[in-house]
């Protein structure tokens, strides 16, 4: 099983050595034909309005929003932000994958980086508290109703999931715990 890196800008190498250590195999991708054969795909965090350039620039934007809309796929932070239904602050155009309302640089400025314990939901498979890493992080203010949360912050979703989908605001690829990559992995070998 082969998964995809979003590689265009951002936290793109810690995510190849989580699945590494996974024993998965991963791509990285910044062109149309490396979409091909995979079985999901990683959109790390980094500057969503940076990414959101490249793709159009790069020819990606009409085939990644065909792929986001029947794969597996997971958004960190700008990632989370390509993902999105809305885009607020500023408004900003998305791939439109999962109904969730996401506000950019939501901590503001005096909070912008940081680390917190994040509690797990009843729709999370354990009870264990995990490590988010929280780096200019956008906060997500709407889930539809197919939406359900996974882990929350001060009370607020910061990993939700809406079928196949995944978002989350903040960076596990650089906490220790491979706990939420092989969470993502067995999405993608459930949609084989
Ligand atoms: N602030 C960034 C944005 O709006 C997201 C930050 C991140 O990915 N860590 O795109």
């Amino acid at each position: 099983m082969l998964i995809g890196i979003l590689a265009l800008q951002g936290a793109v190498d810690p995510h190849g050595e989580k699945l590494k250590n996974l024993g998965i195999e991963s791509r990285l991708v910044k062109h149309p034909k490396d979409l091909t054969g995979l079985a999901g795909m990683i959109l790390p965090g980094g500057e969503s309005s940076t990414m959101l350039h490249l793709l159009k620039l790069r020819g990606l934007w009409d085939d990644l929003k065909l792929f986001v809309s029947e794969k597996p796929c997971w958004g960190l932070c700008a990632g989370a932000i390509l993902l999105a239904n809305e885009v607020t602050s500023p408004n900003q155009d998305s791939l439109k994958a999962m109904d969730i309302g996401i506000v950019r640089n939501a901590y503001g400025r005096q909070n912008e980086s940081f680390v917190s314990p994040l509690k797990p939901s009843s729709d999370w498979m354990d009870l264990e508290s995990i490590e988010g890493v929280f780096i200019r992080a956008p906060k997500i203010k709407r889930t539809g109703s197919q939406v359900k949360t996974l882990f929350t912050f001060e009370g607020e979703p910061v990993m939700v999931q809406e079928g196949n989908k995944l978002a989350s605001t903040f960076h596990p690829e650089l906490s220790e715990s491979n706990k939420l990559h092989q969470y993502f992995v067995k999405l993608c070998q459930e949609s084989l």
